[in-house]
This record gives C-alpha cells, sequence and structure tokens, in this order.
C-alpha cells in the first residue's frame, strides 16, 4: 500500500520539469502532497502536472525564472497562492552544473550559477521559512551534489556554489530549527536525467569511481528527498543525505 504519509501538506519544487526535480514532485504527490512544480519550461511542467494528476495526484504548474530575486520572489508569493496560504515543503532542487575550467568560466557563467543554485534557495527561504517558523513545522529539503565535498577538476564553480548551499542547511538549522522547521541536505552521486543526457559516457565514467559503479536513476534520489520531507524524518536537522553510490565514503 502507498503511504499517504503527506496528506494535506504543500510541496514546492524547483526544477521540478526535468530528472530529480520530476521524480521528486511525482513521488510527493504519491504520497498525498499538493505539489507545486516549478521550472521555465511550461511544457515540461504541463508534462510533470499530467502525469501526477493521471495517477489520482494533486499538482500544479508555477512558472519561474529562478536568475532574479524578483522573480523568485513572486514565485514563493503564487506558491503560497496555491497552497491555500502555505507552503510546507520546500525542495530547492533546480540547478545548473556547467563543468570546465575555471579560466574559461565567464562572469556571466559564475553570475547564472551562483544565481540559481545559491541565491534562488536563499531568497525562497527568505520569503517561505518565517511563515512556516509561525506555524512551528515545515520542511527544507536542499539538493546538492558530491561535487560540493570532493576536490573535482572542473567543478569549481559548480561545486563552491553547493558547498555554499551546504552551509546554507546549517546556518538555517540554527536560524528556524527551534522553531519547528527541519532543513536538510540530499546530495546525489551522478544521476541519469534530462540534464546529464549531455554527458554522454563521462556520466558513466563518473559514476564508475563509486562503489556501486552506475549512476542513479533519479526515483532513487527522489527516495531520499521525500524521507528528509516528510515526518518519517522528525527528529532528522542538518543532516546531509549522501545518495552518492558510496562515492565520499571512500
Ligand atoms: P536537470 O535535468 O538538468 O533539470 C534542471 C531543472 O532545473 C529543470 O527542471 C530546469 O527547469 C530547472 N532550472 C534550471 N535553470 C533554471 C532557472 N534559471 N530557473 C528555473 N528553473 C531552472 O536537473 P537534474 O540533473 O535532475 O539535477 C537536479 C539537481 O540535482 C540540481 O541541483 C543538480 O545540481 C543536482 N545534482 C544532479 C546530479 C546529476 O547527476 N543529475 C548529481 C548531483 C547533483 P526548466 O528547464 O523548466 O527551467
Amino acid at each position: 500500500m502507498t503511504s499517504v504519509d503527506l496528506a494535506g501538506r504543500v510541496a514546492l519544487v524547483t526544477g521540478a520539469t526535468s530528472g530529480i526535480g520530476a521524480a521528486t514532485a511525482a513521488l510527493l504527490a504519491e504520497r498525498g502532497a499538493h505539489v507545486l512544480v516549478a521550472g521555465r519550461d511550461a511544457a515540461r511542467g504541463a508534462h510533470v502536472v499530467a502525469a501526477i494528476r493521471t495517477r489520482g495526484g494533486k499538482a500544479d504548474f508555477v512558472a519561474a525564472d529562478l536568475r532574479t530575486a524578483d522573480s523568485v520572489r513572486q514565485l514563493a508569493r503564487e506558491a503560497t497562492g496555491l497552497g491555500g496560504g502555505h507552503v510546507d515543503i520546500l525542495v530547492n532542487n533546480a540547478g545548473i552544473y556547467p563543468l570546465g575550467p575555471t579560466e574559461r568560466a565567464s562572469r556571466s557563467d559564475v553570475d547564472t550559477v551562483y544565481d540559481v543554485n545559491v541565491k534562488a534557495p536563499f531568497y525562497l527561504v527568505a520569503e517561505l521559512a518565517p511563515e512556516m517558523a509561525e506555524r512551528g513545522r515545515g520542511a527544507i529539503v536542499n539538493v546538492s551534489t558530491q561535487a560540493a565535498q570532493k576536490g573535482m577538476a572542473g567543478a569549481a564553480l559548480y561545486g563552491s556554489s553547493k558547498a555554499a548551499l551546504d552551509q546554507l542547511t546549517r546556518s538555517w538549522v540554527a536560524e528556524y530549527g527551534p522553531r519547528g522547521v527541519r532543513v536538510n541536505t540530499v546530495s546525489p552521486g551522478p544521476t541519469r536525467t534530462q540534464g546529464t543526457a549531455a554527458m554522454g559516457d563521462d556520466l558513466d565514467a563518473l559514476a564508475a569511481e563509486a562503489p556501486a559503479g552506475r549512476p542513479a536513476e533519479p526515483e532513487e534520489i527522489a527516495e531520499a528527498i521525500a524521507y528528509l520531507a516528510g515526518d518519517s524524518a522528525s527528529f532528522v536537522q542538518g543532516a546531509l543525505l549522501a545518495v552518492d553510490g558510496g562515492r565520499t565514503a571512500i
């Protein structure tokens, strides 16, 4: 029997039009949450929403470009409206991961990676966490990467942005944890998504470095996110849950 432990909860998932975010949206909806599917691509968003509704779940698409603070704030407002005045679960999943030598990153590359990977979660939490704290309950899951913990050539920009997100998790535990808001991190290893399709064999080569020896499927990451978002994790705060096939353990 499918657990419906998230019945009545409103969950905002960023980057839910693709990959890990889409799998997370589907799983949270299966567990009873009203899922707000955020992304820029309305066609992909409609597809994710339709799949959830076909299975009897509740979902709506909210369009937002996370590169600007105004648009992030607008997303928070729209999500709160669609959620009937509140958001109970925030999954900061949207992320971009351009890889390459440090000297080849343009100023705009650096700005965009930090806008989407660091500032957008920051502003979303600024908008949504105070209301969660006022209600005395909420769950925030930040989606990081193994590249935030390991020195990887070509991942300085991406890894550093996600390391900032890891630190935001710890800071927000101190800030909002005492008022009932749990904040945690899921740190995936290489995962087969629309975004990593372009990596071709490089994804498998990267995955081969881990004991599991293969890339993850998005659903395997979604399970960890859903766990941290739900009441089964009621005493878990500030965890960094590595879902990386063992890569960061060795
Ligand atoms: P993906 O398939 O590349 O999809 C990225 C998602 O982020 C899409 O839904 C996209 O939505 C959204 N997005 C990108 N730029 C955006 C912007 N400016 N405004 C709003 N939304 C934006 O992603 P993924 O591979 O599933 O990765 C998801 C998360 O996991 C990321 O944070 C990534 O860093 C992390 N991660 C992934 C892997 C992996 O191997 N896949 C490994 C470790 C960590 P639209 O296109 O609709 O805007």
